[in-house]
This record gives structure tokens, C-alpha cells and sequence, in this order.
């Protein structure tokens, strides 16, 4: 890496009471930034005090949105360690988004580095109480100031780190969940299995719609036939149908989750069947007839496991295991958290220490 030139502020920012940290509403001291030119790369990396940016408002990015960001957490461990989970993941696949987006990719080494140092010297910044974590946020966006549809020549690499409460604050809580059968979230071929703005920017009327009729999050079914479930809300999604996990397939329009990932790997280690493929909304109420839905549940970096306890598709409302939270969920919860916060043995390698406190 080029050499790092950190800046840091002289006015430290008060810090918020960790009781009340809730989700992406407090932001540390510094961020790091970074410029791309199509004649010098990657460049002028920096750390630097957090705070507002300035934009040529012709900036590409306002414009067309070409943007990719990722979504990782840093853990205190309890013997003093700082623990990101599997960073090499959302590493790889932000390079996987750039490319979809038309943007140049990271070297992933510089990235980590990056990522490191600024988790480290706002060390101070990463909850004390275990459950609450440190939420990091890095984001590329084009800053090219043109008009012209094409991809940008300039780009702007920036983290920024955000204190965090555990979703779940007492216990696993089930969510309820709306089946779209309206507007769909990505189709084939599209930008579904990147991660960028652009994505949620047409999630939210529907998010809206689903919050509005007492409903917490939207399943979201395939684009072209409506019939194949896809996601929930911003997580992958899970059910165990007569003893056999199944979760949709990765078919380009689903973004491939870390944590879905190593929901899938934790089973398989467990000896747990699960499979990935397409599955219907109709199988999937049929399955619930016939009394063979066991649990259902979302993944995702935020909440990690959210278990799911009701459902509308058209005119029908279930209510799965009763409303509770499946013994899969609550144990796969337990345990992925537990590996992220240190407090458990690690089997399948997922931690990645960064430094001591
Ligand atoms: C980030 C994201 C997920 C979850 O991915 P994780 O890596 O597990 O956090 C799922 N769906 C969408 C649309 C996402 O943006």
C-alpha cells in the first residue's frame, strides 16, 4: 500500500449511550478516503476526520448511480482482540459489484489494510457490551463531474464506521412478512446480485406499502414469473420444510450473503440437511397446509439470524411455529454471534483478528 497519510480530528466527538444505539445512527471520527483516476488508479489514500464531502453536483454518481457498498461488522473479543468476521467475503464480492457497475476494482489486500487501520484507531469506538458491535461501511461512488451515460473516469473510495445495537436487544424476536406480489426487486441479468444503492432505491415504495399494513419486511419473489422466493426485506432467507433446510438458490438476482453463506456452512458442519434451490410461494404454503413448514427465518450482517413468525401472500395469513423462533434460528444465532464475538471456538476458520485493544 502506498503510504497512508491519517489526519486525526481534534475534536473528538461525545459518545453515544450504548443503550441506545439502534442501527446507523452514529458515525466515529474518521473515515477513510481514497480517489480513483483512470490515469493513477487507486490513490491519495487517507484517513481522515469524519465529515461532509464535497461534490461537483454533475458528479456521475448523482446522476445514474453507478455505487457499490458493503456491509461488515467489528466485534470486541472478550480477551481484548478486535474481530471482523470473514472480511475476505464482502471484499470479494464488492470487486464482484464493481464489476457489474462498470467500476474499477480494489486490490483486495489495500482494502483490508484500510478497513484494519481505521477500525483501529477508532478502536474506541466499538461498543464495550458485547452484543453491540461496530458497523463498517465501505462505499464506492463515480465522481466524474459529466452528463454523458457511460462509466465514470473518477471514483471516491470511502468507509465510514457507525456503533451499533444488537437487532434484537431482548431475545430473538420474529418478524412479519409480506409477500410482494407487486413490484419485484431485481430480475436476472440485472443488478440483483451486486450491492449497490440502485437496488434499494426501487425496494422502497414496496418497503413502505408493507410497513404501512403492520408488516415488518417484504418477501421479494422472482422478477419475471412472481412465483420463486427470493429474499426478504434486505437478508437472504431460510426455510426447514419437514427437517430440511432449503434456501433459494443463487440465480443472479440474489445477493450472495456472507451470513447466508455461513448459515449453509454452520449446517453442513452440523450434519443438518440443507439445500439451495428454487422454491415457490406456493410450495411453500402448501408445505404450511400440510403442516411441514418448521421455521423460517432471514440472514443477514445486521440482524445475523431474524426469525421469521407470520406471513400474508394474497388473501392468505400463517403463522409459522406458531410465531416463535425455530430451535434452528435461535441455534444458529447463538452460535454465529457467539463465533463473532469471540466467545466461542471458531471451527471453520470464519475470524480474522486485526489487532488487541
Ligand atoms: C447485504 C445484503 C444481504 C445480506 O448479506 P450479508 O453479507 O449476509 O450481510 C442480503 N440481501 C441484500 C439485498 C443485501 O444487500
Amino acid at each position: 500500500m502506498e503510504q497512508l497519510q491519517v489526519i486525526r480530528t481534534n475534536q473528538p466527538k461525545h459518545k453515544p449511550n450504548e443503550d441506545e444505539l439502534g442501527f446507523g445512527k452514529y458515525f466515529s471520527d474518521h473515515m477513510f478516503v481514497a480517489e480513483y483516476s483512470s490515469e493513477k488508479g487507486w490513490h491519495d489514500s487517507r484517513i481522515i476526520p469524519y465529515g461532509p464531502i464535497s461534490l461537483d453536483p454533475s458528479a456521475m454518481v448523482l446522476h445514474y448511480g453507478q455505487e457499490v457498498f458493503e456491509g461488515m461488522k467489528a466485534y470486541r473479543g472478550a480477551e481484548g482482540d478486535i474481530i471482523l468476521f470473514r472480511p475476505d467475503m464482502n471484499i470479494r464480492r464488492m470487486n464482484r459489484s464493481c464489476d457489474r457497475l462498470g467500476i474499477p476494482q480494489v486490490e483486495p489486500e489495500w482494502l483490508l489494510q484500510a478497513i484494519s487501520k481505521l477500525v483501529e484507531i477508532d478502536h474506541d469506538w466499538i461498543p464495550q457490551r458485547v452484543e453491540n458491535s461496530l458497523y463498517i461501511r465501505p462505499f464506492i461512488i463515480a465522481t466524474e463531474p459529466c452528463l454523458g451515460v457511460r462509466a465514470s473516469q473518477e471514483y471516491k473510495l470511502i468507509i465510514i464506521t457507525s456503533p451499533v445495537g444488537a437487532y434484537y436487544s431482548s431475545g430473538l424476536a420474529p418478524v412479519s412478512i409480506y409477500v410482494e406480489d407487486q413490484y419485484v426487486r431485481a430480475v436476472r441479468g440485472g443488478t440483483g446480485e451486486a450491492k449497490t444503492s440502485i437496488n434499494y432505491a426501487s425496494s422502497i415504495k414496496a418497503q413502505e406499502e408493507a410497513k404501512r399494513q403492520g408488516y415488518s419486511q417484504v418477501l421479494w419473489l422472482d422478477g419475471v414469473e412472481q412465483r420463486y422466493i427470493e429474499e426478504v426485506g434486505s437478508m437472504n432467507v431460510f426455510f426447514k420444510v419437514a427437517g430440511e433446510v432449503i434456501t433459494p438458490e443463487l440465480n443472479g438476482s440474489i445477493l450472495p450473503g456472507v451470513t447466508r453463506d455461513s448459515v449453509i456452512m454452520m449446517l453442513k458442519h452440523w450434519g443438518i440437511p440443507v439445500t439451495e434451490r428454487k422454491i415457490s410461494v406456493e410450495e411453500l404454503f402448501e408445505a404450511h397446509q400440510q403442516g411441514k413448514l418448521e421455521e423460517a427465518f432471514g440472514t443477514g450482517t445486521a440482524a445475523v439470524i431474524s426469525p421469521i413468525g407470520a406471513m400474508k401472500w394474497e388473501e392468505q395469513s400463517i403463522e409459522i411455529n406458531g410465531g416463535n423462533t425455530g430451535e434452528i434460528s435461535g441455534r444458529l444465532y447463538d452460535t454465529i454471534t457467539g463465533i463473532q464475538q469471540g466467545k466461542l471456538a471458531d471451527p471453520l476458520n470464519w475470524r480474522h483478528l486485526i489487532g488487541k485493544l
